[in-house]
């Protein structure tokens, strides 16, 4: 490739330039605007959840959003990251592992995301580098300013271009401060200025402290935050204001005159009962106008659109908290001290809990301490069982304790990936007289490994990048439960994150006893969903996917919707018997 042909493709004309801005193609500048969400004060605001209310807003009115999360960090995904460090590893249809604020998003806007809305620094500086040894950057010395901040502009520039969005939602991830989200920081306060007016708009959600001993609001950290932002040349346009109670006008004054922005554009955000009340929330205060007015954007609003959006919305909303039933539902899981680690299985049970007019109360289960001596104390009192995904040995022979005790006491079940898999290892020992059945993954040399290492997989090694991931389909068996539950669809998909399976020539010894494999991969032996038949158990299915990532609020996972409708069965079959019994 010649300097010249080179130079066309990194979008500059002269090597000589400061300018370094590769443009995607079929980017249109002008049409495609941006909301730059940034943290101050303190990390775990609840950035992701403010930008996805916000984002909704404007989806609600007829525009196209596309929102994208930028860690800091220099893994290239979160597929390594500990679920007990940073919360459950979200995984997205084209099989990206992200963040769990990807949930967030997926779950407010009900829309699949991909690679293209999740960056991590790791991702930036690879590019940077690849681009470097294939002599991309033309003699020049490869810097952050303008290289590594073009390949961020440039990574928000293709989102915008892919998507065709009329507003990109921008999560900076961290707090203003932080060495890792400087060049993002750059990169947003460049892409404003080439941009130009009404493209751009910066919101600081910042923190306003109340320290009990004081009983008042102090906004000193708050305005410290953003004169740091400031510093950084970038002036906010809106600031919303989290507390632990709404924000007092004078507080809300201290800021606006500190920072230049006006009282209308400083707004509360103060804690609420429940997420999902938040975009109306920020509607109240005016933050969807504001945008709309800062970037031009008031002639592409579909009222009716936004109408019927609403309505519908307000329909869940409402009904949130107002359940007078009652159903409690067990999850087991090593990591059940850290409810981040299960949040869209948590989400999942509370959009069901909505739709059916029930509050659903989990009951975390640490299976290391359960034998079958202590299982029935643990769970006498549940009306469902779920066995959620996991890695690892530990706590396994507990998981399988509580899925014989979910099958031999017909209580409610539902497996989530491990969950499936272990409910095959109990039904191999327990009914099919595979006695040392278990999975590879626990005990390499175990005699019956119902459970073992995909065909596909068994070359690939190391920890990073070697998982079945992401969407896939499943053809679903008639006349069995799943395709009940899928109201008789006979394909459906969903996300998978494994690298174990069920053995092939296990099968037919697991179907004389019973079980049914009533989801499969289209075309290959991999079983993606089993079931036990009614005359065995009122409610037992397992799927080697994760339903809980695909849950949204308006229309909750059907499997999941499954086990609560039998475990509402089972609360009510007992009160029942109770009344008979006085
Ligand atoms: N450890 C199992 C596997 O790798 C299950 C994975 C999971 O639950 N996500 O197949």
């Amino acid at each position: 490739m010649s300097n010249q042909e080179l130079l066309a493709k990194i979008g500059q004309t002269s090597d000589e330039t400061e300018f370094y801005t590769p443009m995607p193609t079929g980017y249109r500048k002008g049409h495609v605007k941006y909301v730059v969400v940034v943290g101050t004060v303190m990390s775990g605001l609840g950035k992701g959840i403010f930008s996805s209310s916000l984002a909704k807003l404007l989806q609600d009115k007829g525009l196209k959003v596309a929102p994208i999360k930028m860690e800091g960090y220099l893994n290239i995904d979160s597929g390594t990251l500990n679920p007990y460090r940073h919360g459950e590893v979200f995984v997205l249809d084209d099989g990206m592992e992200t963040d769990m604020d990807l949930g967030t998003y997926e779950r407010l806007l009900d829309q699949d995301l991909s690679a293209a809305n999740f960056t991590t620094n790791g991702q930036i500086m690879s590019s940077v580098l690849r681009k470097e040894r294939e002599g991309s950057y033309l003699g020049r010395d490869v810097q952050f300013i303008p290289h590594v901040t073009g390949e961020v502009k440039l990574k928000l520039r293709e989102l915008a271009a892919k998507s065709n969005a009329d507003v990109v939602f921008v999560e900076v991830g961290g707090t203003v401060g932080d060495y890792e989200n400087t060049a993002y920081l750059e990169a947003c306060r460049q892409l404003a200025y080439e941009e130009g007016e009404n493209s751009v708009v910066f919101v600081a959600l910042t923190y306003i402290l109340e320290p009990g001993a004081l009983g008042e609001q102090k906004s000193k950290a708050a305005q410290l935050g953003i004169k740091r932002l400031m510093e950084m040349g970038i002036m906010p346009d809106l600031i919303a204001c989290r507390a632990a109670h709404p924000v007092k006008d004078s507080v809300r004054e201290k800021i606006s005159m500190y920072t230049n922005v006006p009282m209308k554009r400083v707004v509360t955000m103060h804690d609420v009962e429940s997420i999902y009340t938040i975009p109306e929330n920020l509607r109240e205060v005016g933050l969807d106008r504001e945008v709309l007015t800062l970037l031009s954007l008031h002639d592409r609003v579909n009222q009716r659109a936004e109408d019927q959006a609403r309505m519908k919305w307000r329909w869940f909303v409402d009904r949130i908290g107002k359940a007078k039933k009652d159903v409690t539902v067990a999850v087991t899981g090593k990591y059940a001290t850290l409810r981040d680690a299960y949040a869209s299985i948590i989400k999942a049970c509370e959009h069901c809990g909505v739709h059916l007019g029930v509050n659903v109360n989990i009951k975390w289960v640490d299976t290391t301490a359960i034998d079958p001596s202590s299982v029935t104390r643990h769970l006498r009192d549940v009306q469902g069982i779920i066995v959620p995904g996991g890695f690892g040995v530990r706590g396994t022979e507990g998981k399988i304790e509580c899925i014989r005790y979910a099958r031999e006491n017909k209580v409610p079940y539902l497996g989530l990936c491990l969950g499936f898999q272990m409910a095959v290892i109990e039904f191999a020992r327990n009914v099919a007289g595979l006695r040392e059945a278990n999975s590879s993954e626990f005990d390499p040399r175990c005699k019956q490994c119902v459970i073992d290492i995909l065909p596909e997989q068994k070359l690939i090694e190391g920890l990073g990048g070697n998982m079945r991931l992401g969407g896939k389909d499943v053809e679903i068996k008639p006349d069995t439960l799943a395709s009940k539950l899928f109201d008789g669809a006979s394909q459906i998909r969903l996300r998978f994150r494994h690298r174990y399976e069920v053995d092939p020539k296990f099968i037919p010894i697991l179907q004389e006893h019973g079980m049914i494999f009533s989801g499969k991969h289209p075309n290959q032996p991999i079983m993606q969903i089993l079931e036990l038949p009614a005359d065995m158990h009122p409610y037992f299915i397992g799927t080697q996917a994760h339903p809980e990532l695909t849950s949204r609020p308006l229309r909750p996972q059907p499997m999941f919707l499954g086990l609560i409708k039998a475990a509402m069965a089972r609360a009510e079959a007992k009160t029942a018997q109770q009344a008979q019994a006085v």
